[in-house]
């Protein structure tokens, strides 16, 4: 059943920070809020917890209405970016802590606590580490604490904002692969706030992209970054270029107007949107056919096996490109080259229209 936001609208005074926001999650799925900062990522999650009350809307959780109940009873498990461990309490008190505070005719036995504790301390990989304190952990270690803290109570809904945020850039990508199978193995359903692209697109069987309190689009994987709803979707999701251009016959022209066919503001031709991911543009040294623009090198990243290059174009944009090594090894580039540039793929927005 998972969960159902109805038309969920909430508002801080005359601040609307969420706008009408309708989304189903089955069971058993990983879905990513992703959308800058801002957003309202944090105020959806709040809501689908039961943290705060919506004021229009309803949430159901396993089909039940989430602000009916008490927090108790909700089963959800909440991870925050920045660690909430209690300082004075282990690593196994931590976790065991959301068990002893149940009322006595729900808190299981001492021995159940300690075989539910150490099992889920192994699920996180720190049953070495039970006996130590917050204080003596990597910031990575506490995550998986916090989380193992999270599913002690044995939540049916997980729900995790920004939980890798405050984290290095290589313990990040290890965690959320590590998340992705703990999801896969102990079936929950999830919902992972993120402002990271990336790690959406790595992590989530389904991407809610959210921007100013309302859904720009919702679907897998590769069908936001394939086909982007909105220029939004399409700019938040990747590197990209952003030109402006003019549609001539139907294709757009990148760059500013030439003049030629312009005799006043009716001839105008429509302005478009063209976006161009940063490896989605070739590079050469000579022009071949008409649909390549000059640009000039201003500057070159060589590390990596990508090489990223800042360039200017003859309109005086600035664009980035990435190409493989091996092809920026055979143009034999260096700063102030004069260069080609051909986008192989392109997305086009014209007064919402997409081409
Ligand atoms: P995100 O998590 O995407 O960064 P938030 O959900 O935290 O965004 O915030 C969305 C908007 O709502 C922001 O403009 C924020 O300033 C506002 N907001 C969040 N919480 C409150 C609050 N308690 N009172 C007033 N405004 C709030
Ligand atoms: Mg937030």
């Amino acid at each position: 059943m998972g969960i159902e936001l109805n038309h969920i609208t909430k508002r801080y005074g005359s601040f609307t920070a969420l706008t009408d926001i309708g989304l189903s999650i089955p069971t058993g799925e990983l879905v990513a809020l992703l959308g800058p900062s801002g957003s309202g990522k944090t105020t959806l999650l709040r809501v689908i917890a039961g943290l705060e009350p919506a004021d229009e809307g309803s949430v159901l959780v396993d089909g039940d209405n989430i602000a009916a109940k008490s927090p108790r009873e909700r089963r959800v498990g909440f991870v925050f970016q920045h660690y909430a461990l209690f300082r004075h309490m282990t690593v196994f008190e931590n976790v065991a802590f959301g068990l002893r505070v149940r009322p006595r005719g729900q808190r299981p036995s001492k021995d159940e606590i300690r075989e539910r504790v150490m099992r889920l301390l192994t699920l996180v990989q720190l049953e070495n580490l039970a006996r130590r304190y917050p204080s003596q952990l990597s910031g990575g270690q506490r995550q998986r604490v916090a989380l193992a803290r999270a599913l002690a109570v044995e939540p049916s809904v997980l729900l995790l904002d920004e939980p890798f945020g405050a984290l290095d850039a290589r313990v990040r990508k290890e965690l959320r692969r590590w998340l992705r199978r703990l999801h896969d193995e102990i079936q929950l359903t999830s919902v992972f706030v993120t402002h990271d692209q990336e790690e959406a697109l790595e992590v989530a069987d389904r991407i809610v992209v959210v921007n100013e309190g309302k859904i720009e689009q919702v679907g897998t994987p590769e069908e936001v970054y394939r086909d982007p709803a909105s220029a939004f979707v399409y700019q938040f999701l990747g590197n990209v270029n952003l030109f402006h251009a003019r549609i001539e016959d139907g294709r757009p022209v990148l760059g500013p107007s030439s003049g030629e066919n312009n005799s006043g503001p009716e001839a105008e031709p429509p302005l478009a949107q063209v976006f161009v991911r940063s490896h989605s543009l070739d590079v050469h040294t000579h022009r071949q056919g008409n649909e390549m623009f000059g640009a000039r090198v201003e500057h070159i990243s060589p590390a990596g096996p990508f090489i990223k290059l800042e360039l200017k174009a003859t309109w005086g944009d600035y664009i980035e490109v990435a190409i493989p090594r091996e092809r920026y090894q055979e143009l034999g580039l260096s700063k102030n080259s004069d260069v080609f540039l051909a986008p192989k793929e392109m997305q086009v927005f014209a007064d919402n229209y997409v081409i």
